[in-house]
């Protein structure tokens, strides 16, 4: 079948990937002029992490990856230590593959160039998709220069601000969540003394998120979350000062603003928007995928696992569809995957209440539930056992 996937990040690149395994003829239409990423790191769960490898991306995907040691929970005003849990053999013997840190970039290369190498895919950039319109046996892609291509499936791969959403009912505004994130890295040599943790510091109102990402483990990821009023600038992420945020991390452990100090600039500011979960993605021949559909909150680091697992089930779905079946493959797909992603998207609201509780009882409950609890992660086992290579579709 010949398939259109409007935008060319994670999940477009990753179900490019996924569909050139069969037989169909795949052009992937991107607005930037080359595959490119904003933002610098992204934890990899396992339930993406065995679809990569599943892909044949195993090899490229260790070679990128940084495994961190133990995820650490620590207190927003001495660093003390909430909760440590190992990441050791009984949690890979259990998920078969580790939890990941990847700096983005090299996550799109290593995406990138086996799609970039399939017969069978073209990649066209600088091209920006103005909207689509479905139809039942085929559906048409509209360009910025007023033309217009028909594909019997095209797949709205275009992130948050998605031009196919609206197409196929989909016309609610993002939901600004309050919150800003703060992205800096800091050079490996100026942390050599650092566990390799991902250390999560939960104070009033914020958090902190960080871990090593790059190859040969070249920088530390920081994610500052800080309230934030309004947004009004006309993009969602732009160039923050050192200033702001130290202002915003005020009174916070000497650790961590030693660890603010080490920042290498420029950091940028990133506002935080999700949507409810959407019930319709799709009409006719045509679907959405990834943050078009579903975007959330980065409070379970799941945006971009989320949609490589919808590219495993969509290509699943897809696998021996033909044209006269493929509006039917597409709800399947949709059906399949509905439920899994809105309950991560509700989870990641419910994760920004538990990580931002201000100090007082309410807080001192959740350390102390946090501090006893059985050791391992099994609290997430609901994420990372799921496996879109088997569930039913
Ligand atoms: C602070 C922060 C931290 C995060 N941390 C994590 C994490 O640890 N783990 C995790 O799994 N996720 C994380 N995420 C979420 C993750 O970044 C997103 O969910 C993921 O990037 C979504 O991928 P996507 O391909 O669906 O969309 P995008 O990455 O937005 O890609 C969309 C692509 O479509 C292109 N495009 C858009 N419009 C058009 C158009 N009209 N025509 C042509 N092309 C178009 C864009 O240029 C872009 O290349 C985080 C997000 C944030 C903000």
């Amino acid at each position: 079948m010949k398939i259109a996937i409007v935008g060319g990040g994670i999940g477009g690149l990753t179900t490019a990937l996924a569909l050139s395994q069969n037989a169909h003829d795949i052009t992937v239409f991107e607005r930037s002029a080359g595959i490119r990423e904003i933002g610098a790191g992204v934890q990899i769960s396992p339930n993406a992490g065995r679809l990569l490898h599943s892909l044949g991306l195993g090899a490229a995907y260790s070679e990128i990856s940084v495994n961190p040691h133990r995820v650490v929970l620590r207190r927003w005003e001495d660093d003390s230590i909430i909760r440590a849990t190992d990441l050791d053999e009984s949690f890979l013997s259990q998920h078969q593959v580790p939890l990941a840190n990847v700096a983005r970039n090299e996550l799109v290369e290593i995406l990138g160039s086996p799609v970039a190498a399939r017969a069978n895919v073209t990649l066209k950039f600088s091209t920006h998709v103005v909207s689509v319109e479905p139809g039942d046996s085929s559906s048409e892609v509209i360009f910025a220069d007023g033309s217009s291509q028909s594909f019997d499936i095209v797949i709205g791969a275009d992130g948050i601000h998605s031009v196919v959403r609206p197409c196929v009912g989909g016309i609610d505004k993002p939901r600004f969540s309050g919150s800003a994130a703060y992205r800096a890295l800091v050079p490996r040599s100026a942390v050599e003394d650092l566990p390799i943790d991902v250390t999560n510091r939960m104070g009033p109102d914020r958090h902190v998120v960080s871990y090593f990402i790059g190859r040969n483990r070249s920088h530390l990821n920081l994610v500052c979350i800080s309230p934030e009023d309004s947004w009004e600038t006309e993009s969602w992420t732009e160039q923050g000062t050192m200033e702001d945020l130290y202002s915003r991390f005020e009174g916070w452990s000497s650790d961590f603003l030693s660890l603010l100090g080490r920042i290498e600039e420029p950091i940028f500011r990133w506002a935080l928007y999700d949507r409810e979960p959407l019930e319709q993605w799709g009409i006719g021949t045509t679907t959405l995928l990834g943050d078009a559909c579903h975007p959330m909150l980065p409070f379970m680091a799941q945006g971009s696992c989320q949609a490589i697992e919808d590219a495993i089930v969509l290509a699943r779905c897809l696998s021996d569809a033909n044209t006269s079946d493929a509006a039917s493959a597409l709800r399947r797909y949709e059906t399949a995957r509905q439920g899994r992603t809105a309950q991560v998207q509700t989870s990641s609201v419910m994760n920004r209440d538990l990580f931002h509780m201000v100090d007082g009882k309410e807080q001192k409950d959740r350390d102390l539930i946090f501090s006893i609890s059985p050791p391992g992660m099994s609290i997430l086992d609901w994420v990372y056992e799921y496996d879109a290579l088997t569930v039913s579709v």
